[in-house]
């Protein structure tokens, strides 16, 4: 579905993409995971067309993507921002009907209203309430919530965990499963690796703007390596 190859990216003289390659096949959940600065963000942002590649393409459902982020939403990949990003001062409603400001199929838009509603219950609680008083839980919520009015096949998800209590994480990596059990692809960027590496099918490791490792998540997940570097020094298998 999405195929990436050598992004470069730079800010002025910082090289935050260095050639990075990766894929990402039709009901995955892929996860990019990297300490911070690694270039997490700047390879979602690069994919959603925020930010100008020095080189490389990105290749989407046979798409070659350029800089323009209102035709990549159109061609189906939506973007779950770091932060949320939610307008605070619109309601919950307000801000499910700006994910799907693009589309005209009204009749498709109200199933996939009611499906998010199911997905999450309490925004439907909550739809009259404006989004900025919301929790930082419900503001996730909102803001995937948002993604998924796009009808977006492809949902890049970036850091959704952080800054939320334990039970919220767990909660929203469950989320992110059945959000692919809609039929959704999931590329996820995260640094609770322990997490995003239970919940993936595949994983790419980013070190300074490159790709170090890459594989099948349970192969990352048991890596001494990874382990050292991102899960602690607790055992995989019973859980971080
Ligand atoms: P984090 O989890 O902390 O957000 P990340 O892996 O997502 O980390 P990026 O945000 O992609 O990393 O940053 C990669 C590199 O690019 C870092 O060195 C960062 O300082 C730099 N960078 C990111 N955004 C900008 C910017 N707007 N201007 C200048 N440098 C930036």
């Amino acid at each position: 579905m999405l195929s990436v190859h050598e992004l470069h990216v730079s800010y002025g003289g910082i090289k935050a993409l260095r050639g990075v390659s990766m894929e990402v096949n039709q009901g995955e959940i892929v996860t990019i995971i990297g300490a911070n600065g690694a270039g997490k963000s700047t390879m979602l942002n690069a994919i959603t067309g925020f930010l100008k590649p020095a080189k490389g393409e990105v290749i989407f459902n046979g798409h070659k993507l350029g800089r323009n982020p209102a035709a990549i939403v159109k061609l189906g990949i939506c973007h779950v921002p770091e932060g949320r990003l939610v307008f605070a001062n619109l309601s919950v409603q307000d801000n499910l009907m700006l994910g799907a400001y693009l589309r005209k199929d009204r009749k498709k838009m109200a199933e996939d209203l009611e499906k998010v509603f199911v997905l999450f219950p309490r925004l439907k609680e909550r739809i009259k309430q404006q989004a900025g008083t919301l929790s930082g839980g419900e503001q996730q919520m909102l803001a995937m919530g948002r993604a998924l009015m796009t009808d977006g096949e492809l949902v890049l998800m970036d850091e959704p965990s952080l800054g939320l209590a334990p039970l919220l994480v767990k909660t929203v990596f469950q989320i992110i499963k059945e959000i692919r059990d809609l039929g959704k692809t999931i590329l996820l960027v995260e640094q609770n690796a322990q997490k995003a590496l239970e919940v993936a099918d595949r994983a790419y490791v980013l070190e300074q703007g490159r790709v170090v490792k890459e594989g099948a998540a349970c192969d990352i997940q048991s890596d001494p390596a990874i382990r050292a570097a991102y899960l602690g020094s607790k055992s995989v298998a019973g859980g971080a």
